[in-house]
């Protein structure tokens, strides 16, 4: 009776949502190379199973870290010893997630008609099937839903398409959430496919009929639904896909490292227990693959734009090496644009660079993917904020963050449709 009990305790625990009672958040400054090491040496202690939100990387740039509670004071007094700088950026996280959960509680709709979908708040991966089923349905003569593969655990991968008809017709790509805890990029994201569906039609329709040359518009929400999902359910901080990994009892693989773009090079972990894992082969995840299929099986993308957060940067190649893209000039021209128009409506700045010179050298992503696949307008977003609450950024800045990056990403399309190539 008492392994019964036992059994079902275990059980019962295991469909529960991981707490981070006591964890923290710490953001460390270091001044030189030194005092990079250390946090690199840091970075290597496995037992203390950090969490580097943004890893060291230049001493310039500042490191966010999760400390589970019972390492906190250990670290403290590693980073006290070596005299390295930092702040509590949150002192409690399980005390954010709360408040996050009470929001999106409060936020559920009451009428559960159509039309009531909440664009405020974090929805699940259900409620955002369901809203991209009604905008294709809504305004079918400019949206169809295309499944585009399956994720590891079978969950379908859909992209949005917005044409006014033809075929082959170039197009811009904008996908959002490959890391599955960066919950405001997925949001952003279907709010910018209504916008685009309903206010923004007549833009949609500008965009199209000044030049006859952009026709397409894809929009994939969800590239890492696993990983949304089990954000929901087990653990909110989750970043990588939910495939079993041979050999090795950790799962997933860091989607943002299994691209075919210096794969394996620095900037990604070949331990499978890594938040940033590429995976056993380039394209080993379905999810990337099935991209990659779709992206060329269609054969005419014009710009291929990816969001992620935090940090507030635009980013375009390279990450898996230092040198300048042979656009660099023009891409770094317009990310400077697409900038100033985002910083225009809440003041929100954006560090416009490279990724190797804005964060750190990274290999196997998707913008480098597609810069070398031939695709010239190739950027990465990181949206809100600089740290206040990193990954859980509070429901109440989706809309403002969605409406900026908007307005970004808008004058990147209109750029595209006035320089084809
Ligand atoms: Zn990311």
């Amino acid at each position: 009776m008492k392994l019964i009990l036992i059994f079902s305790a275990l059980f019962g625990a295991s469909l529960c949502l991981e707490t981070f009672v006591g964890h923290q958040v710490l953001r460390i400054k270091t001044r030189n190379e030194e005092e990079l090491k250390q946090l690199q040496l840091l970075e290597s202690l496995e037992h203390l199973e950090l969490d580097f939100w943004i890893s060291p990387s230049t001493p310039a740039f500042p490191v966010d870290v999760r400390i589970p509670a019972n390492n906190v004071q250990a670290v403290k007094a590693f980073l006290e010893s070596c005299g390295i700088e930092y702040s509590i950026l949150i002192e409690d996280l399980q005390v954010v997630l709360d408040k996050e959960k009470q929001d999106m509680a409060c936020s559920q709709p009451r009428d559960r008609s159509r039309s009531s979908f909440n664009y405020g708040t974090y929805n699940s991966l259900d409620s955002i099937y369901a809203e991209l089923d009604y905008l294709a349905s809504e305004y079918s003569s400019i949206v169809r839903k295309l499944q585009i593969g399956e994720s590891y655990e079978k969950r379908p991968l859909y992209v949005l398409k917005f044409s006014t008809g033809g075929s082959d017709r170039p197009a811009i790509w904008l996908d959002a959430g490959i890391h599955s805890r960066e919950w405001v990029t997925q949001a952003s994201a279907i709010w910018i496919a209504k916008k685009v569906t309903s206010a923004g039609i007549d833009y949609f329709l500008y965009l199209e009929n000044t030049s006859d040359y952009l026709k397409v518009y894809h929009t994939c929400m969800f590239a890492n639904p696993d990983g949304y999902v089990f954000t929901h359910t087990t653990n909110r901080m989750w970043r990588k896909t939910r495939s079993k990994n041979q050999g090795s009892l950790c799962v997933g693989v860091d989607p943002n490292r299994n691209w075919d773009a210096g794969f394996g090079g620095p900037g990604a972990s070949n331990n499978p227990c890594s938040d940033s894992y590429h995976g056993p082969s380039a394209n080993s995840e379905v999810e990337v693959k099935s991209i990659v299929n779709f992206i060329k099986n269609h054969g005419n993308i014009q710009a291929f734009l990816t969001l992620h957060s935090y940090s507030q940067l635009l980013m375009y190649p390279y990450g898996y090496k230092c040198t300048q893209p042979a656009d660099h000039a023009e891409l770094d021209a317009l990310g400077r644009a697409a900038a100033s128009c985002i910083q225009s409506l809440y003041g929100t700045t954006f560090t416009v660079g490279s990724i190797c010179t804005t964060i750190y050298q990274a290999s196997g992503g998707s913008i480098d993917w597609s810069y070398d696949y031939g695709i010239k307008y190739s950027f990465a977003f990181e949206l809100r904020d600089t740290g206040r609450y990193g990954f859980l950024l509070p429901a109440n800045q989706i809309i403002p963050t969605a409406e900026e990056t908007w307005l970004g990403l808008k004058k990147i399309m209109e750029h595209v449709r006035d320089h084809p190539y």
